[in-house]
């Protein structure tokens, strides 16, 4: 039998015993181990129920600290694309968030034009031709309205199979940022997100699928040009296949801006990664840094308890789910809260320090 089938297997049979058999406790413990067995052998929705039955405290894990270990099933449930265990991560990291947020949000009013945390009006109006994402912020309607316009074009240098399918994920990434959220210490704002997919010679949000053509001319490229250092990093990051986000050199609302994205098996069609992917790098070129672990990247990522507002997001250690952790994860109010200072001041708003900036951003450690 394939491996997955009896994974499959095990994790039905235990379900039936385990949830139809209240009353019958050796059938209960049976099922429970046809879950855990399965959950073992790496079937997503077991190892989903398991972390589930631990938060309820049904089991008792081995592990020291068992809301960090099932928060961890979780997300790799969720990460294999188990999607009730991605409903279940994101709803349980907000309701803790609430719990944790919730006295400050009734003390400060939702109405009024936004302020910062020093009270002073916030004005965000970055627009025209040489800014490829336009930011607004407007007071109307009673509302404070975050507009983020741009013009995408995509760019190939060979075909891709479906590519109005791989452009729909991308823009379905772009939009994910539209929503409501709570910024500044708890002052609703509707973000709202409007693409344009004009033939324009400039003023554009490209997107470039790394195919192999594009591949090659890189590396040429890449080769004429010995940057050293920097020469490294792009070989590895084309050669393990992450998508990444180019903001000119250094990232400011006008400069040029460019999400390259690469597919694991080279066909795009991947169309929920490539979503998700397309929410994270979007997010880059909105002006914000990256907030996990990586050592090739010298990027040391945020411990636990350092932030506030960070960690009723927090699976474990140095990881969080949230979207400039995990591309999967949700996008916060705290990414949005650095989105507007990123227009603002018209600077990058950094999680942690970078080999070349040390300075993160002033919306961290102040909650929400
Ligand atoms: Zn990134």
């Amino acid at each position: 039998m394939n491996e997955n089938i009896s994974a499959e297997f095990l994790r039905e049979i235990g379900k039936n015993s385990f949830f139809h058999h209240n009353g019958d406790m050796e059938m209960r413990r049976e099922g429970l181990r046809c879950i855990i067995s399965a959950k073992r052998a790496g079937d997503p929705e077991a190892t989903y129920l398991v972390a589930r039955l631990i938060l309820d405290e049904i089991l008792k894990p081995e592990a020291e600290n068992s809301e960090e270990y099932a928060l961890a099933l979780l997300s790799r449930a969720a990460n294999k694309g188990f999607l009730q265990a991605r409903a279940y991560l994101n709803k349980y990291c907000r309701e803790r968030y609430r719990e944790k947020t919730g006295a400050r949000f009734a003390d400060r009013g939702c109405c009024g034009p936004l302020v910062d945390f020093d009270n002073k009006p916030i004005r965000v109006e970055r627009k025209g031709v040489f800014t490829p994402i336009d930011a607004v912020l407007e007071y109307k309607g009673g509302r404070n309205v975050l507009t983020l316009s741009t013009n995408v074009m995509f760019f190939y240098s060979d075909d891709i199979p479906n590519a109005d399918k791989f452009e729909n994920s991308v823009l379905r990434g772009l939009y994910a940022w539209e929503g409501e959220y709570e910024v500044f210490g708890g002052q609703r704002i509707w973000v709202s997100v409007q693409v344009t997919q004009e033939d324009r010679a400039f003023d554009n949000l490209l997107i470039v699928p790394i195919t192999e053509a594009m591949e090659s001319s890189i590396r040429a490229m890449n080769d004429a040009v010995n940057i050293g250092k920097k020469k490294a990093i792009l070989s590895d990051t084309i050669k393990h296949k992450r998508s990444f986000a180019t903001n000119g050199l250094k990232w400011r609302a006008n400069s040029r801006k460019i999400i390259w994205v690469q597919s694991e098996n080279g066909l795009f069609n991947d169309y929920e990664e490539i979503m998700h992917v397309a929410k994270h790098e979007f997010g880059h070129a909105l002006g914000l840094g990256d907030l996990y672990e990586s050592a090739s990247d010298s990027l040391r990522g945020v411990e636990k308890g350092t932030y506030s507002e960070l960690d009723s997001y927090a699976i474990n250690d140095r990881f969080y789910n949230l979207v400039m952790c995990d591309h999967h994860g949700p996008i916060s109010n705290n990414d949005i809260e650095m989105v507007i200072l990123a227009f603002r001041e018209n600077k990058m708003q950094l999680y942690q320090p970078t080999k070349t900036k040390g300075k993160i951003s002033s919306a961290l450690g102040k909650g929400n």
